[in-house]
């Protein structure tokens, strides 16, 4: 560790992303990991958060309450579920401390404690940290652009079994971008699966495919269809160290000085609208 190393706190330490955050963070020498959350009731609370990554002792036991555990750190990075955000949020704001948040799923009050927050400290909220969605979210803001009302854009997405959410955020995030690149409003033209007699399809709907099987660890294509040709752009994540490492690549970003406000993966990397 250095003297300026960025203190970073993880909040669902004993989940699938919370260990593998806690892993990547032991290995960046600018990073200093100082404290370690998750649910209160859980039988990894008080275990240490290296044994639990699988990375041997780091002298870190798992807490249950986020208040005195972003106290003191500079950022919090949060993959839990969104019951979670509006208590870890009201934490951050207290303490003064950045928040790099991952958790997908989020109502419209979890969505409006974040962004109450962001009014205080600076936030990272990104629905995919891995670079390469990143970039293709940039790619289907392009193909939107330029193909818009002429195709029908299908978006289909594949995750492991365990996942609780669908569609998955980053399917969302990606509608999202389609939806505003041509003019439209996702709300009044996503369609989330189809059944039965549907009718024909009409060409300003979003379509929205569902896959969960095995241990999938995210895969998403935006299907651009005309008539004569068609234009597929797919991201396949085949481990979780993509989004770790981009989550506790926005940490650094967010703690370098960066102004309260409300900032995605985009603006991590530099990558324009
Ligand atoms: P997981 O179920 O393996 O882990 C979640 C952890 O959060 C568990 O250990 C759980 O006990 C803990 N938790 C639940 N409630 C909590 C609370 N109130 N306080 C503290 N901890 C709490 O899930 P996962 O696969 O690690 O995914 C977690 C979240 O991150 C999901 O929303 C998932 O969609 C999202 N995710 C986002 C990205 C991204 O790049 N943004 C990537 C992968 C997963």
């Amino acid at each position: 560790m250095t003297g300026t190393a960025v203190r970073i706190a993880v909040i669902g330490a004993a989940g699938r992303m919370g260990r593998m955050l806690v892993e990547t963070i032991h290995h960046d020498s600018g990073a200093e990991l100082v404290a370690v959350v998750d649910r209160p009731g859980s039988d990894c609370v008080g275990m240490d958060a290296g044994e639990l990554a699988g990375i041997g002792v780091v002298g870190l036991p798992v807490t249950d309450d986020p208040a005195p555990a972003v106290a003191d750190a500079d950022v919090a990075i949060d993959f839990t579920l969104p019951e979670a955000t509006p208590a870890v949020a009201a934490a951050c704001r207290a303490a003064g401390c950045a928040l790099v948040l991952g958790t997908t799923g989020l109502g419209a009050r979890e969505q409006r404690a974040v962004e109450h927050l962001s009014e205080a400290v600076p936030v990272v909220q990104a629905a995919n940290y891995s670079t390469g969605v990143t970039l293709l979210t940039a790619l289907v803001e392009q193909a939107a652009r330029v193909l818009g009302h002429s195709v029908d854009v299908e978006i289909i997405e594949a995750h492991h079994r365990h996942k609780v959410d669908a569609p998955s955020g980053t399917a969302l995030q990606l509608g999202e971008t389609v939806a505003r690149a041509s003019g439209r409003d996702l709300a009044q033209c996503a369609i989330y699966g189809r059944e039965g007699h549907t009718g024909p399809r009409a060409r300003q709907t979003i379509g929205f495919s569902t896959i969960r099987a095995g241990d999938i660890v995210g895969e998403h294509t935006v299907l651009f269809a005309g008539e004569g040709e068609r234009v597929e752009l797919t991201h396949r994540a085949s481990s979780r160290t993509t989004f770790a490492v981009g989550a506790v690549r926005a940490a650094h970003w967010v703690a370098a000085g960066r102004a309260p406000g409300l900032y995605d993966m985009r603006d991590v990397l530099g990558i324009g609208r």
